[in-house]
């Protein structure tokens, strides 16, 4: 299971939707962080490079770290899950 392959493949913007709602910004989604209390937008996703950041409490990443801290998991899990999800077959 190739961790850089999960974090290319899976579709960030698609996962991080499900949980906050996503705008359109000129180079990137943006939205309400989901891990600090925003008001402002401070959440970016690039569809494009498959990572998040924000701007507001300074978590960034990508697919994995997402599910990580969205889900209360280990890296380990969060990396599992996506691979499934992926149809990736994992050890
Ligand atoms: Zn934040």
């Amino acid at each position: 299971m190739s961790l850089s392959l999960i974090q290319s493949k899976a579709d960030l913007a698609a996962i991080i939707s499900k949980h906050i709602v996503l705008r359109e910004g000129r180079k990137a989604l943006r939205g309400n962080c989901p891990f600090h209390a925003d008001q402002s937008d401070s959440f970016m996703v690039s569809p494009e490079k498959n990572v998040f950041k924000c701007f507001g409490c300074g978590k960034e990443g990508g697919p994995v770290e997402f599910v990580m801290w969205i889900e209360n998991v280990s890296f380990d899990a969060a990396s599992r899950r996506l691979a499934q999800a992926l149809g990736i077959a994992g050890d």
